[in-house]
């Protein structure tokens, strides 16, 4: 019979009757005394949880490695910074993970596809303001359903004279009824007439 304690050989080791007597907890003598097939059971038990953690640790560090290298060229069209970021993870993470947390504060903040979207928005938002139209004579901010600069007087647009609609100044045509706007070139006297008539500020 196998007993834990290897009580049934512990000759020297008198029975201690005494009042309050407690269990003992395991001592190294204890496990001396075992029977070997029970140590070496135990041995193999630990070598292979040693291995298993080993392991998992190994594809972790490399794991990392990997991750850092993907990161790193989202981040960066650099080669040598890829290098050195991937490096330095693979070097310096198994010493409690500082290779990562260099990394973690070194890398760069935007990964390449943000750095582009924010170019795209600042750009729009400049094409939006280039955009915005002005007032040809005093620059400052206009409608664009105004006919007259409310600041200077300049005259914005003139609506057409066959479907009112507002157009610009220099359009031949309307783009909204087809009426053609400066009929002949050879006509210049008709032409201005119609001009006036249509600006109605020459009448
Ligand atoms: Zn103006
Ligand atoms: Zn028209």
């Amino acid at each position: 019979m196998v007993c834990l304690r290897g009580t049934d050989v512990t000759a020297p080791f008198a029975p201690v009757p005494a009042v309050g007597y407690n269990e003992p907890t395991l001592q190294w003598e204890d496990f001396r005394l075992m029977p070997p097939n029970i140590m070496n059971a135990i041995g193999v038990a630990l070598q292979v949880i040693l291995a298993l953690a080993g392991a998992f640790l190994f594809a972790l560090w490399i794991s990392l490695v990997i991750w850092a290298f993907r990161d790193i060229r989202a981040r960066t069209r650099d080669v040598f910074a890829q290098i050195l970021a991937t490096l330095l993870v693979l070097l310096f993470t198994p010493f409690l993970g500082a290779g990562l947390i260099l990394y973690l504060l070194l890398r760069p903040k935007e990964t390449l596809a943000e750095a582009y979207e924010r170019a795209l928005e600042e750009e729009a938002l400049l094409r939006d303001i280039e955009q915005r139209p002005v007032c040809p004579n005093c620059q400052r901010p206009i409608q664009p359903d105004w006919q007259v600069c409310p600041y200077c007087g300049e005259r914005l647009k003139s609506p057409c004279p066959h479907c009112g609609k507002l157009l610009a100044l220099d359009w031949a045509f309307c783009p909204y009824c087809g009426h053609e706007l400066f009929p002949q070139p050879g006509r210049a006297e008709e032409t201005l007439a119609v001009g006036a008539a249509t600006l109605g500020d020459r009448a």
